[in-house]
């Protein structure tokens, strides 16, 4: 079944949850101040609410996230937060908007007057959090700030930002005086903390206990490789194809997890990853060793093969997108399926094409459709040069119904965007089309 509420119904509740403040603010019977000064208040309710909601849509909570997917959800998270910054900043700015049209220098030693009040401190603390938050998701990469201290200084000053909020809301906020709009206020602040409790303190506790352990790994191709894990349980663990689930192998801090897409196929006893080199743990897999134990949160992920699908199938997979792309194939392999089935697998070299005889067995035994394309090197029997481009998908859909086609891509952005463009200039409907894109930040 699949997890997650309807998209629709998401985003409903997210703009009744975004305005209700503003909403109990306009009931609570306060006679109404001036223009500049209840647009400053609008401001400042908006900006608190969405801070609040950005604990909510952080990937991590399936309810949510499941149908909408990491990618689009990490999108609306990166959207909102660049919306509630430019509110928070707009929200001391719009107390003295008039006289900063008449007379902006004396606005200017209006607001910092204003601001200086001590009893101002804590909102200008949330204000200071969220310039931090955003000024280091923008300049990580190049203060060469590790991807997981990154992370851990992303969530602490977020919480930091909205228990300064919330702290200057209750005791300078005009509507915020009401019990109403003061109880939503501290149920927002239990919900932020709540949220982190829940991902970096219960998820790793219950990821724990399921048992995990390395069971083996392997050098796949250059730059790649395979990381199988095993559990005592006979259950096998339950996900569709295509998801991926966080890891934490080793003795790791709560927030030190990565994600990745399951590569074996649902039913199967083990678990088993492809992992490109990319980081600090990617580049530590030959140091580890067969019995570690690991911590596994999931599944999550809204690009997945649901059951009863009966359409054809094109599965398009460059590099470490393969991960995914191969759970997909080989539960197709092992399931069989009503309709055509063909992938297409790109890679800049051969020897990054991985699993290849595996590949070529099962496309000849089930009579799947098999392309392989490299760009550049060596060109081994039944691979092809070049990349995926309208050629190569115009012979991967020959025969083909496009309104009965369902295409999945997993790989690099620029090819996926190449790749879709093209699709649907061939005639498939972007509805048709899903993808992995392995971005979370
Ligand atoms: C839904 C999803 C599925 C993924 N599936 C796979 C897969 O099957 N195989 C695979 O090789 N890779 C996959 N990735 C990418 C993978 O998560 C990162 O390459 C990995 O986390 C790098 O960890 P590291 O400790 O080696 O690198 P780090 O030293 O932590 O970072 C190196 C770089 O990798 C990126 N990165 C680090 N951590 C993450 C993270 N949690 N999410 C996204 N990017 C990160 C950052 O840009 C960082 O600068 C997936 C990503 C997502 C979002």
């Amino acid at each position: 079944m699949r997890q997650g509420l309807p998209p629709g119904l998401v985003a409903a509740l997210f703009l009744a949850a975004a305005v209700a403040p503003l909403a109990l603010a306009a009931l609570s019977g306060e006679p109404p101040e001036a223009l500049p000064t209840e647009m400053g208040i609008g401001l400042g309710l908006a900006a608190l609410a969405l801070m609040v909601l950005q604990f909510a849509h952080s990937g991590r909570f399936e309810t949510l996230s499941g149908r909408i997917g990491i990618d689009r959800t990490m999108r609306l998270h990166r959207a909102a937060a660049l919306a509630l910054f430019t509110m928070a900043l707009l929200h001391p700015i719009a107390f003295v908007f008039p006289a900063l049209l008449s007379a902006p220098s004396h606005a200017l030693e209006q607001l910092w007057r204003l601001v200086a009040k001590p009893r101002m401190a804590s909102g200008v603390a949330a204000l200071v959090c969220l310039a931090l938050l955003v000024l280091l998701s923008h300049t990580r990469h190049r203060l060469g700030l590790p991807y997981q201290t990154w992370r851990a200084l992303h969530a602490g000053l977020g919480l930091a930002a909205v228990g300064f909020a919330v702290e200057h809301a209750l005791s300078v906020g005009l509507y915020s005086e009401g019990e109403a709009l003061r109880a939503v206020w501290l149920a927002g602040l239990g919900l932020a903390v709540g949220a982190l409790v829940w991902t970096w303190g219960v998820k790793p506790l219950l990821g724990a206990r399921q048992g995990w352990r390395v069971a083996g790994v392997r050098r796949l191709g250059d730059g790649y490789w395979e990381l199988v894990l095993s559990r005592p349980s006979p259950e096998p663990f339950a996900f569709a194809a295509g998801q991926f689930v966080w890891l934490a192998v080793g003795r790791r801090a709560p927030w030190d997890d990565n994600p990745f897409s399951i590569a074996s196929a649902p039913g199967e006893r083990d678990l088993a990853f492809v992992l490109r080199e990319a980081g600090d743990f990617t580049r530590s897999l030959n140091r580890l060793a067969p019995g570690t134990p690991v911590r596994v949160d999931g599944p999550h992920g809204a690009f997945r093969l649901d059951e009863g699908e009966t359409r054809a199938i094109l599965l398009i997979a460059g590099g470490a997108g393969i991960a995914p792309v191969l759970a997909i194939w080989r539960h197709l392999a092992r399931a069989g399926h009503p309709a055509p089935v063909r992938l297409i697998y790109g890679a800049q070299v051969a020897t990054k094409l991985l699993y290849r005889e595996e590949l070529a067995a099962t496309a000849a035994a089930r009579g799947f459709g098999l392309i392989l394309r490299v760009e550049e090197g060596e060109l081994p029997e039944g691979v092809g040069r070049g990349r995926i481009d309208r050629a190569v998908l115009t012979e991967a859909l020959r025969g083909l119904d496009p309104a009965r086609t369902l295409v999945m891509i997993c790989g690099p952005r620029p090819m996926m965007l190449a790749v879709a463009g093209e699709l649907e200039a061939l005639g498939l409907p972007p509805s048709a089309i899903l993808y992995e894109a392995f971005v979370y930040d």
